[in-house]
């Protein structure tokens, strides 16, 4: 069996003990006969798979009882939509939500609630012009607009593109007007560092990036912010109804619930959230520390401050190179490095699945390569 480092932004690496367990569950699940794929979700089964994956995430996300955990569909891209559907378009006209912009995902956030109701942009810190850097740091206090009346305020805590990532939870939440729920997209650093869950409102996260399979979406919302949404909006769309029926209106995706499920009793095992972010850190140092000290043979354009530890993406200052940095990387079992076909370069992910040794083998090929290109 042939297994490379996986760098890739998502969908991503999986923990190898997850992929065994998985495995060895795949045709019979536990002595229930069959794969989890073809059980009822209305089964003794699967209810026990599901309520033990909440409870998981409950623990590890100290996720306080007055908040709903979600297992829903269609991806971040469908909570675009659905946060304003929820939040903002039951309310009375004059009101609309803040957004601020820090990369290429908070972006589209705040153009997908654009179709749902008012909008306001509260910051953005995009240099216009700048070819593959127009988003380099987080906005800083006296930049901000805030509507002090808004439905919500919304962030993303790391933009997987840029790799900007927001550090501190109560710093963003200092700047946030009493009152105002904050909603901030994770998709790419949930479970990554521990997190201070009180201070948002909503959060949520495609699962592709550092959860499970594609095709499961984590929303987490305080009670307080159900039942805000507009008589006429579909029943699937409204959070209220899925939290009534514990995420099983229709049928939920079951086995990317399932692998989810395993992944977060894999994360216990590494002893929580905590042991993540010890090791992220080190991986994500490793990392910079090469690019910063090739004497600019390898350039991240991200102040220091907010440099991403998932997701790290930095371009060769010589012209035409990439394509041959990539070539030889794959060949040397490093694969998913290609940058954002908006930005271009290169970009390392290294969500919980991916080890020290994998961030290592990348840091000497690197190293390496550089010095074959002097
Ligand atoms: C990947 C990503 C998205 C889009 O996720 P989908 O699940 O493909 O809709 C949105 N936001 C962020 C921060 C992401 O990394």
């Amino acid at each position: 069996m042939h297994r490379v480092w996986n760098f890739s932004a998502g969908p991503a690496a999986l923990p190898t003990e997850v992929l065994l367990q998985v495995q060895e569950e795949l045709l019979d699940w536990q002595g229930a006969g069959c794969s989890v794929m073809e059980m009822s979700h209305r089964g003794k089964e699967f209810t026990g798979i599901i309520e033990a994956a909440e409870a998981d995430l409950r623990e590890l996300l100290d996720i306080p009882a007055d908040y709903e955990v979600l297992f829903l569909q269609g991806g971040a891209t469908l909570q675009f939509a659905q946060v304003p559907m929820n939040l903002l378009a039951g309310l009375a006209d004059e009101q609309s939500a803040d957004y601020i912009v820090t990369g290429a995902w908070s972006k589209k956030a705040l153009q997908e609630a654009r179709r749902i109701g008012q909008v306001r942009q509260a910051a953005s810190v995009e240099v216009k012009g700048e070819v593959a850097d127009g988003f380099t740091r987080l906005p800083r206090a006296g930049e901000l607009d805030l509507d002090p009346d808004a439905a919500y305020l919304h962030v993303c805590t790391n933009e997987t593109i840029h790799g900007v990532e927001l550090h501190d939870d109560a710093a963003l939440a200092a700047w946030v007007p009493a009152g105002v729920p904050l909603v901030a997209d994770m998709s790419s650093h949930i479970l990554s560092r521990p997190l201070a869950l009180r201070h948002y409102g909503l959060i949520y996260a495609g699962a592709q990036k550092n959860i499970g399979p594609a095709g499961l979406t984590l929303v987490i919302v305080r009670q307080d912010l159900l039942g805000r949404a507009p008589a006429g909006i579909p029943t699937l769309m409204d959070y209220q109804v899925m939290a009534e029926n514990g995420s099983m209106l229709n049928t939920p995706p079951t086995f990317a619930i399932y692998v989810a499920g395993l992944v977060f009793q894999w994360l216990k095992r590494q002893g929580g959230l905590a042991a993540m972010q010890a090791i992220n850190r080190e991986k994500a140092a490793l990392l910079y520390a090469a690019i910063d000290a090739s004497q600019g043979f390898y350039q991240n354009p991200v102040a220091a401050d907010c440099r991403s530890f998932m997701n790290i993406p930095f371009t060769l200052a010589r012209p035409g190179l990439d394509a041959e940095f990539l070539a030889q990387a794959r060949a040397a079992g490093l694969l998913g490095l290609k940058g954002h076909k908006s930005v271009g370069g290169v970009r390392a992910s290294l969500y919980n699945a991916m080890p020290l040794d994998g961030v290592r083998a990348l840091v000497h090929f690197m190293n390496d390569f550089a010095a074959r290109h002097p």
